[in-house]
């Protein structure tokens, strides 16, 4: 096996034992990264250098004895909207297109102090607002399963540097699914915490009552190990939660005797392609072999969630993304006669079409003729919302369903209709309304051979259940060969089993 196969904990293994050293992980993945990325573009900024010193100074530590955790030299890669600290962090926009954090994100710190390797920075939606990688200023990423698809978003270049094997795992973040929807397009395992979990100091603002970092690994152990180390209370984030227990690697146990699951009869009607309704119910059918409880159920509220969400996401970020004037950060409009010429110019053309929409309606859903007919309504939904699931989780420990209603569209497909993409987002919106903690981990593929990935949805604070319930689906699943390694025919004899 060649070191860029090896999962996170597998190589963070690897190098304690010594049998591989901290650089030798880091050009690894730095060799996909060339091998890949013209076909891929999943980063828009690769630090080879940076990336290769810190190495040798992670290798010094390991060897002293000083660092023991298990991603301890282990190389991974950061969403473009995450700070690093002298490491250009864009958001794909252009108006950030300078700017070179003077801090990191508290989340990147703690993987820094766990021994991680920062490669660089990943292609996203622009602001994260979209559900392709589409929007970047800096041109779209390629899903590496087939590259004429797209991978997802907006989380959608981490998802593919973890599936093209260009990173062992990366953060992403998730406002409306863009951890779970893209990780179900590139056939990878993503994690969106409980809302508080993870600080979001240092995560550049889109919807701040929705927004959550989380990890993208190659399978359920490596999501967990991350959240192991990013997790935690932070006095920086207003909105951070104390836990009384931050270690989701004991939850791992692929034992789901017992477990009630949920699937919402509401998530399978129309507007949800065949393929990935088959694998949602031969995933129930399957879990329940292994002992899971498994019932139908009416969920309710589903068609409100999207327009509570972009209601809600669009007023945040109107107010998040008013701090992007070309004064203080980034891209500057030249030639202005006067300061309000400037202000006008710079985010005229600095900012995307999409952001530019976003801006819009979430001004007019808060201006004072309609802040009550539109972004108090949507307040008032999303408590009903949250309301639908806690009545949910008086029954069922989890949520079974789709992470999206089809497997990844052709590149093009989606921009031409807004309105469209944004129903695209109907299975996992509701989530990040409701503060719940939701994972998409692969199950299958379809016709095409495009990654299917079943979404687990919990309780707030019950990530242990996730972690359980889908290392049982990995079980069941058996091996997953992402796109870098070789293809053999016994996988997709496998696949048909599975029933997708
Ligand atoms: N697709 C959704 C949006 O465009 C979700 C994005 C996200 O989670 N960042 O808002």
């Amino acid at each position: 096996m060649e070191i860029y196969e090896l999962t996170a904990l597998k190589l963070g293994q690897e190098i304690k034992k010594h049998r591989v050293s901290v650089r030798e992980a880091v050009q690894a993945a730095l060799g996909q990264i060339h091998k890949n990325e013209e076909k891929i573009h999943a980063y828009v900024t690769v630090e080879e250098e940076k990336a290769l010193a810190q190495a040798d100074r992670v290798q010094k530590a390991i060897d002293r004895g000083e660092l023991e955790g298990p991603l301890a030299g282990v190389p991974a890669a950061v969403k473009d909207n995450i700070c690093t600290e002298g490491m250009r962090t864009t958001c794909s926009s252009r108006i950030l297109s300078g700017f070179i954090p003077p801090y990191s994100a508290e989340a990147v710190k703690k993987l820094e102090k766990a021994g991680v390797i920062i490669l660089g920075k990943t292609n996203m939606d622009e602001f994260a607002m979209g559900s392709t990688t589409e929007t970047s200023w800096y041109g779209p990423t390629r899903n590496p399963w087939n590259t004429a698809h797209v991978p997802g978003g907006s989380s959608g270049g981490s998802c593919a540097a973890v599936a093209a094997g260009e990173a062992f795992f990366a953060l992403g973040s998730d406002t409306g699914g863009s951890i779970r929807q893209p990780s179900s397009f590139c056939g990878v395992t993503g994690i969106k915490p409980t809302y508080g979990t993870v600080s979001r100091w240092g995560l550049i603002a889109y919807g701040s009552s929705l927004d959550q970092i989380g990890p993208v690994g190659r399978d359920t152990a490596d999501c967990a190990a991350v959240l192991d180390i990013i997790a935690g209370y932070d006095e920086k984030d207003s909105t951070s939660m104390a836990r009384d227990k931050y270690s989701f690697s004991e939850a791992l146990t692929g034992d789901v005797r017992g477990m009630k699951i949920g699937i919402p009869q509401d998530y399978l009607g129309e507007g949800l392609d065949d393929s990935v309704r088959q694998a949602v119910t031969a995933g129930a059918e399957a879990l329940k072999e292994c002992g899971a409880i498994v019932e139908y159920f009416n969920l309710g509220m589903v068609e409100y969630a999207i327009p509570a969400y972009y209601v809600i996401a669009s007023a945040e970020a109107s107010s998040n993304l008013a701090r992007f004037d070309g004064v203080k950060y980034g891209y500057r409009a030249a030639d202005c006669e006067d300061l309000h010429e400037m202000y006008k110019k710079s985010r005229s053309e600095g900012f995307g079409e999409e952001v530019k929409r976003r801006i819009m309606l979430g001004s007019f859903v808060l201006s004072s003729g309609y802040y009550d007919a539109y972004y108090l309504k949507a307040l008032r939904t999303k408590a009903l919302i949250k309301q639908a699931f806690d009545q949910a989780f008086s029954r069922y420990d989890i949520i079974l369903g789709p992470a999206a209603p089809s497997t990844a569209p052709l590149l093009g497909d989606s921009l031409c209709d807004p309105l469209k993409m944004y129903l695209g987002d109907i299975y996992t919106v509701s989530a990040n309304l409701a503060g719940i903690p939701g994972l998409s981990v692969p199950w299958g593929t379809d016709s095409q051979g495009l990654p299917i990935g079943l979404q687990l949805l919990g309780d707030c604070f019950r990530e242990d259940n996730l972690f359980k319930a889908a290392s049982a689906c990995e079980k069941i699943r058996g091996r997953w060969q992402l796109p870098f390694a070789a293809k053999n025919s016994s996988d997709s004899e496998k696949r048909e089993v599975l029933g997708v």
